[in-house]
Order: C-alpha cells, then sequence, then structure tokens
C-alpha cells in the first residue's frame, strides 16, 4: 500500500494518490497534471474500461469516434454478445489490416495486485493495468498509428483499416473474428496484409516478429469394454489393458520431422480416466483426451488417419471425436515481413527474429483468406498475470513502429 502524500481539491485535478519518493501514480483522471503522451493517455483510457470477454465496455466507441473524426469509414458489427469493429480508410488493393482485441482476461485476485488491475498505474518506468500488454496498449498504438498516417497521407494508395472484437479471449471465439471473416468472404473483401499488435517480443520490443503458428487439433477418446468383477478376466473386456498400448504408441510415434519455420509435430495426452473407484470392478469403459500441436509437414486429415489406424489394431470398440481449432500458417519472406523487419530497424534498432511459436491468436482466421500475416507488439512477460504491464518506453514506440510499416507498404 502507499499512502496518500499530496491533496488537491478534485475540481482540480480530479483525484489520485501518488507518491513522489517511488514514482508512483495512480492515473484516476483524465485531468491529472501530468503531461500524458497520447499513446499513454489513450492506453490508460482503455484500461480504465472494465471489458472481460465478450463486453466491450466502451472501448471500440471511444477508438471509433477517433477514426471517424479522422476520415475512417465506420462499420460496427455486433455478432450475439460481440462487438467487432471494422474501419477503413482509402480503397481497393492493396489492402493493408490492423488486428486487435478489446476484451482482457479476468484480473484474478484484485488483492495480489501491487495497485488496482482497472486503474492505470505508473511505477518504475512500467504502466500497469489489465491490459497494459495484451493488448490494450496495442490497440491504442495501432489506432494512434493510422490515424496519424491518414493524417500526413490522406491519398495513400490502396485501403487502410482497423479490425477490432470483443471476443478474443474467451473459450470460443465464435462472434468474433472468426464470424467477421465469414461475413469478409460473403463479401469477397479481399485482405493483402495483416498486422495484428498482440504481444510478440521476448526481451525488448521488435526482438521477435510472428511469422506463423502450429496447428491444434484435439481428441476426445472413448474405449468401450465389458464391466464386471476382477476375479473373472473371461467375464470381463477390459478398456484400459486394450487402450494402453495404443497410448503407448501413440505417445512414442514420430509425427512428422518439422521444417525450416516449424519444429516437429507434437503428440499430447492431457487427460486419462477409467475405474469406478472400487478396487475389485474392471471398468466398462476409458475416457482419453489429447492434442497435437502440428506444423505445416502434417495435415489435419493424416493426423487422423494415423491416430485411428494406431486405435483400431488395438481396441476393437471406440469412438473418437475430433476438434480442429486452428490450421497452421506461415507467412513466407515477402512484402510485410521486409516492412515489418525494416520498421523495426528503424524504430527499435533491432532486427526481429521470425518466430512461430506461442498459443493461437485470430490471426488464425485472417491468414485462410490468403493475407500475409505477422503478430508484432510490446514484450509478453507479464501477459493475462497477476501486475500486468508495458514499458514506458517501448509503448512510446509502439505507434510509430505501426505507423512507419505502413509507410513502407502504402507510400508517404
Ligand atoms: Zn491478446
Amino acid at each position: 500500500m502507499w499512502s496518500v502524500v499530496a491533496f488537491f481539491p478534485p475540481s482540480a485535478f480530479g483525484t489520485f494518490p501518488r507518491k513522489r519518493g517511488k514514482e508512483r501514480i495512480l492515473l484516476t483522471s483524465r485531468r491529472s497534471p501530468f503531461n500524458m503522451s497520447p499513446i499513454l493517455d489513450l492506453t490508460c483510457d482503455l484500461i480504465r474500461r472494465r471489458s472481460l470477454t465478450p463486453n466491450d465496455a466502451g472501448c471500440q466507441a471511444l477508438l471509433a469516434k477517433r477514426l471517424e473524426n479522422a476520415g475512417f469509414t465506420l462499420e460496427h458489427l455486433r455478432f450475439g454478445e460481440v462487438d467487432n469493429l471494422w474501419a477503413t480508410h482509402g480503397s481497393g488493393a492493396p489492402v493493408l489490416v490492423y488486428l486487435g482485441h478489446t476484451d482482457v482476461v479476468p484480473s484474478g485476485p484484485e488483492a495480489q495486485w501491487a495497485s488496482p488491475p482497472f486503474e492505470p498505474t505508473i511505477r518504475d518506468g512500467r504502466l500497469y493495468g489489465r491490459g497494459a500488454a495484451d493488448m490494450k496498449s496495442g490497440v491504442a498504438a495501432m489506432t494512434l498509428a493510422i490515424e496519424q498516417y491518414v493524417t500526413f497521407n490522406p491519398n495513400h494508395r490502396g485501403t487502410i483499416a482497423l479490425l477490432l472484437t470483443s471476443d478474443e479471449e474467451g473459450p470460443t471465439n465464435r462472434d468474433g473474428v472468426k464470424r467477421v471473416v465469414e461475413e469478409f468472404r460473403r463479401r469477397n473483401q479481399h485482405i493483402d496484409w495483416c498486422v495484428t499488435g498482440e504481444p510478440s517480443s521476448a526481451e525488448r520490443l521488435g526482438d521477435i516478429v510472428r511469422v506463423g503458428r502450429r496447428g491444434s487439433l484435439s481428441g476426445h477418446l472413448r474405449v468401450r469394454g465389458v464391466q464386471g468383477h476382477v476375479a473373472y478376466p473371461d467375464k470381463v473386456r477390459n478398456p484400459i489393458h486394450l487402450a494402453a498400448p495404443a497410448l503407448a504408441e501413440l505417445a512414442a510415434m514420430r509425427w512428422d520431422e518439422g521444417n525450416a519455420e516449424f519444429p516437429p509435430t507434437s503428440f499430447q495426452i492431457s487427460n486419462v480416466h477409467a475405474g469406478t473407484g472400487a478396487l475389485n470392478v474392471v471398468p466398462g469403459e476409458l475416457e482419453v483426451r489429447f492434442n497435437f500441436r502440428y506444423c505445416t509437414a502434417s495435415s489435419a486429415a493424416d493426423l487422423r488417419a494415423r491416430t485411428e489406424a494406431v486405435l483400431a489394431r488395438h481396441a476393437p470398440d471406440f469412438t473418437l471425436d475430433w476438434d480442429l481449432s486452428g490450421e497452421p500458417f506461415l507467412t513466407t519472406d515477402g512484402p510485410l515481413r521486409r516492412a515489418v523487419a525494416a520498421a523495426t530497424q528503424e524504430v527499435c534498432g533491432i532486427v526481429p527474429r521470425a518466430d512461430t511459436g506461442g498459443g493461437t491468436s485470430d490471426a488464425r482466421f485472417i491468414a485462410p483468406l490468403g493475407a500475409e500475416v505477422v503478430e508484432l507488439g510490446p514484450v509478453n512477460a507479464s501477459i493475462h498475470k497477476i501486475d500486468e504491464s508495458v514499458g514506458l518506453d517501448e509503448l512510446e514506440q509502439l505507434p510509430l513502429l505501426h505507423r512507419r510499416v505502413a509507410e513502407l507498404l502504402l507510400g508517404q
């Protein structure tokens, strides 16, 4: 805890406690006397909005108003509980899209935070708050970047656009970018390049740019046997005994060798359940859940077929339900990767390493439209954690970085 060491009448500054000695500042008022940069100001405005998935909490309206004033055409695509914003400037090809989400994950126990998660706070050169890194700083930066870009380049070639959703962090992503892309397919909306401002960096801004993702394929297996007394093996069929050698074979399988951009495909069993709890009963069914993180050297169809062939050799009676939550994609070296590398060198003084690691993002829905897709954003060390934060130095560089990418791709 810190104490309030100076009081100002709310009529003058709004309310904010501060402790100058430790540079700890609670930014609760837009009218604070501190000289805030546009990116810091906008990021704080977004963090204050408690936008837990699928609630946008007014983030998109705030950004839409700015973009409308800058000459963007707006479209609000609300599906179910989810707000999606599609803002465009210019017309025709090439189409450059900035992609982001306004929703955040829950804070966890607020008492464990050093400062309240939805009250943006600066200390030790960092801005703290839920979404500081994932990804309200990125959303604010992309908005400022394209606003500045069209102000200085009103007659740029092609189209510059921002696509935002409030359904990225939830379990289904049904009504977010996935649904918007279905709408884009109906309209034949082409996308050439897509930059998503997700936190891609590891140690400092720009050290890693994500150029692809592995696919994710999950299986839910049920192996049926015949339940009975353990003392009468001739009267039972034990599903554990049937499944165990199959699972051992699957766990030891070399699915592929990977390739230059991806590590080999991995198979992991996450849950196994069988048994009644009694020691004298052979169970009638065994249930297994597993997941493939797979690279472009394998296809989902091939992985399914090989898995089912192994099971068929060991267990005569099984069912297997599959869920393909994301196909792998890879953006090869082309105009987008070259622009991102050049912008990162100019703004951050660093040559980014192209990488395909990490979890999934909404980029997986955009890539199948034929777009080149990269993820470029702040350091991801604190995302989804207690005391999530972004460095003030990287925050200030972010809008310049995104604007420079636009200048290199659409001209200036
Ligand atoms: Zn995110």
